[in-house]
């Protein structure tokens, strides 16, 4: 029997790689084939420890890009600096993101921007730059990742649920735009998945209510999934690794929830 490994020769590059889910979403491609070009903050050794953990499992050595994406000259610098190194970018996964919890009268306008820029401007400004070598080889992979509250609102979230709004439309624009060259755009939205963007905003709660870390997660986090879990990360590397795969050539412009029925209550 052949098995061909879906993604090799395909080279990825996934922003907010460095943590959480596209830390996952870098270590499904590469496991699957793909050269991945890493992105987001973090020390030294811990990257270190990160492109180690990769090669060791998947014998295609990373690289990592500390491109900061709050500001448009880096994000828009990105694309190219990782084509000088690998050559092209057949698969654009925009995932680095951050949140805010505050009400609209107290939301700081510097946070307004920060959200506005690393949720929104940077994946506009990161497929501007790869869309004109996807379109030279008539394919290419761009998959955003959105949220659960892409669809709906949570009190105290306004830069985050307007940004994650915002994606969706950036990708059924490109979904529209990229159609007839081989390009698909697609969303994957997450419902509560527990990484360290996830583990503060439990932390804050479980201060301010004076529970311990799990009561709050069940009691105040996990109330509206059915499931009564968090989604893991691995589940939603797993949606862009479909995505990204040839079987999904003819998926485009949608927004996967990868959210255990959240969205249907
Ligand atoms: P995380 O905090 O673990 O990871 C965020 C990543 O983005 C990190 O690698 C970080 O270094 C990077 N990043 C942040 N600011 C950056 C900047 N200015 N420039 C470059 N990189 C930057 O969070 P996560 O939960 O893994 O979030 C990943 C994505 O998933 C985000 O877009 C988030 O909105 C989305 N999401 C998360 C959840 C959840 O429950 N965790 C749910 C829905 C959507």
């Amino acid at each position: 029997m052949n098995i061909s490994v879906p993604l090799h020769g395909k080279v990825a590059l996934v922003t907010g790689s460095t943590s959480g889910i596209g830390l996952a979403i870098a270590q499904t491609l590469a496991a699957n084939g793909a050269q991945v070009a890493l992105n987001g903050f973090a020390a030294p050794d811990e990257v270190q420890a990160i492109i180690s953990d990769i090669e060791k499992n998947s014998g295609l050595k990373p690289k990592y890009f500390a491109h900061d994406l709050s500001k448009l000259d880096e994000a828009s610098a990105l694309v190219g600096a990782v084509t000088d190194e690998f050559g092209k970018v057949d698969i654009l996964v925009n995932n680095a993101g951050a949140q805010y919890v505050a009400a609209i009268d107290e939301f700081p306008d510097e946070q307004w921007q920060r959200l506005l820029a690393i949720n929104l401007t940077a994946a506009f400004a990161t497929t501007r730059a790869v869309w004109p070598q996807m379109k030279k080889r008539g394919w290419g992979r761009i998959v955003n990742t959105a949220s659960t509250l892409a669809f709906t609102a949570e009190a105290r979230k306004a830069g985050y649920v307007a940004t994650k709004h915002g994606i969706l439309g950036l990708t059924r624009e490109a979904a529209l735009e990229g159609a007839e060259l081989g390009i698909t755009c697609n969303a994957v939205c997450p419902a509560w998945v527990l990484t360290p963007l996830v583990a503060k905003q439990v932390d804050a709660k479980a201060a301010e209510l004076q529970y311990s870390f799990e009561e709050t997660a069940r009691n105040y986090f996990l109330t509206d999934m059915p499931t009564r879990r968090f989604v893991e990360p691995g589940e939603i590397a797993s949606g862009v690794l479909f995505l990204c795969s040839d079987a999904a050539k003819s998926i485009t412009g949608i927004a996967l929830p990868i959210d255990g029925g959240s969205l249907v209550i």
